[in-house]
């Protein structure tokens, strides 16, 4: 992974180029610092102005995508015009209009039971926060204190096996939070494929700060530019990184000026 403000000429030369650029953001810890509470993330209304810049060159087509719900993120971001794609992928929005919703991504019934069982058995642990996004669920433990954590883990792992063997759902874990999904094969890099189809031409760029992410970076190897944000790790390849939001900030202003 190299910084990509030092190969700036290189990255900005490649977009110069393209005739539309496909922008793809997550939304935690890459547009917004990570908080303690994921209802604190709030987008900076700078970041907010620097996207809506951008959304008015037609050149670049630009697309959200986190693992907070559709109705979540768009509220969180609160800009016309993009495409938002929610629950990592699982609804997707296109100018406002839902343009996909992959089947057998509703599994409502069984989430709720998950839900309230872990609920019952995580409540006597302070600071978890179990959240249902509609067709993923949540449980936070930023929160939770130190030596408790690792009790966080457990208890989700005994609860959520029998239905991960069934392969009723899927799990995935990442910054402080576990998340449970429906068993069907989609993620983020699933979300960025469908929406590449969509705009075939178009150069990815897609930026991300973490494990969720590495699906969609490795969707668009060879094609494009894969952006991790935070300091390089072993274990996440991506063409390129940036430090922080703040870096992030700045790539969106010199694009947008
Ligand atoms: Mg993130």
């Amino acid at each position: 992974m190299r910084y990509l403000f030092s190969n700036w000429n290189k990255i900005s030369s490649k977009i110069r180029k393209s005739r539309r650029v496909c922008l793809f953001f997550d939304y935690d810890g890459t547009l917004t610092p990570i908080v303690s509470r994921p209802e604190l993330a709030r987008i900076s209304p700078r970041v907010k102005n620097l996207i809506r810049k951008l959304r008015k060159n037609p050149k670049f087509i630009i697309a959200i995508i986190s693992g907070r719900s559709l109705k979540n993120v768009k509220n969180m971001v609160g800009v016309k015009g993009l495409i938002y794609a929610g629950n990592h992928g699982l609804e997707i929005e296109e100018i406002g209009r839902e343009i996909l919703k992959p089947k057998g991504a509703s599994t409502k019934n069984l989430l709720n039971k998950i839900e309230l069982h872990l609920k019952k058995e995580l409540r006597h642990i302070k600071g978890v926060i179990v959240e249902d996004k509609g067709c993923t669920l949540s449980i936070h433990f930023r929160l939770v204190s130190s030596r408790k954590k690792g009790l966080v883990k457990k208890i989700f792992a005994r609860i959520v096996k029998p239905y991960v063997i069934s392969k009723k759902i899927r799990i995935s874990a990442g910054k402080m939070v576990l998340e449970v999904r429906p068993g069907i094969d989609w993620d983020k890099g699933k979300a960025v494929q469908y929406l590449l189809g969509r705009h075939k031409k178009a150069l990815p760029v897609y930026l991300g700060d973490d494990v969720t992410d590495r699906d969609a970076f490795r969707a668009i190897k060879r094609r494009g530019v894969s952006i991790f944000v935070g300091r390089p790790k072993k274990a996440i390849k991506a063409d390129y990184f940036l430090k922080s939001p703040r870096e992030v900030e700045r790539f969106i202003k010199i694009l947008s000026a």
